[in-house]
């Protein structure tokens, strides 16, 4: 898998950088092509993320918060990073931010929570809750890509710019995206606020509840056609 080869060769050459090294020819002929390949299946998948190294997040988590919901989902949530809230329960999206996503996925979409996938960019907890760094950001990916290929989200719903940035490859701002939705080979992605910046910015939630219906109304198109 591409982005799983980069992301070990990414870690390769900052273990070589720590240790000196300025130019170097690195290679992962080390690596068995099976080693390269992640699992399919969600279990697998979480199991391996579990002992994951490849970027430095895995140095200062206290344990990795790996994604969560219905494996069968047809909206799959995608928020930034666990913060310490969900790295001491231990659980995605419990904090203030997740009981805000948890009321406009239960009060607006009228779906339960449980019924939906919800996972982040990177699944370890940034130090002091910052903003994971792009070479943690593309580490991650391969896990999220695998996520979204095992459970097969009709919709995909970005929270915040980053996660659509990362999903997309594209860099847009919530201004230019926000209301659009963007028609994928096996997906819609709908991007919205995250929620911390509607906990900011409690005026932006008008645009968020139109967000949802949105979600709503797609879901609804997708399931008569
Ligand atoms: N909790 C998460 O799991 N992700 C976020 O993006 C914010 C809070």
């Amino acid at each position: 898998m591409k982005n799983l080869y980069n992301a070990l060769l990414l870690k390769q050459l900052y273990q070589l950088k720590q240790l000196g090294y300025r130019y170097t020819d690195v290679s992962l002929s080390t690596y068995k092509e099976s080693e390269l390949n992640l699992p399919s299946t969600l279990v697998e998948l979480k199991k391996q993320a579990s002992s994951c190294h490849l970027c430095q997040l895995s140095k200062s988590r206290e344990c990795v918060i790996f994604g969560e919901g219905n494996p069968d989902a047809d909206i799959l949530f995608i928020g930034e990073a666990p913060n310490s809230t969900e790295e001491s329960s231990r659980s995605i999206f419990v904090g203030r931010a997740g009981e805000m996503l948890t009321n406009m996925i239960e009060k607006v979409l009228l779906i339960a929570r449980s019924d939906v996938y919800l996972t982040n960019i990177v699944k370890c907890r940034p130090p002091n809750n910052r903003m994971p760094s792009p070479t943690e950001a593309h580490s991650c990916l391969p896990y999220l890509k695998k996520e979204i290929e095992a459970i097969e989200p009709k919709i995909i719903v970005t929270l915040g710019e980053s996660a659509y940035h990362y999903l997309t490859g594209d860099d847009v701002t919530m201004a230019q995206i926000r209301g659009t939705i963007n028609k994928q080979e096996n997906y819609t992605i709908i991007p919205t606020y995250h929620p911390n910046y509607l906990l900011r910015n409690p005026s932006a939630k008008k645009e968020s509840f139109a967000d949802m219906k949105l979600i709503k109304h797609t879901m609804e198109e997708l399931y008569r056609s």
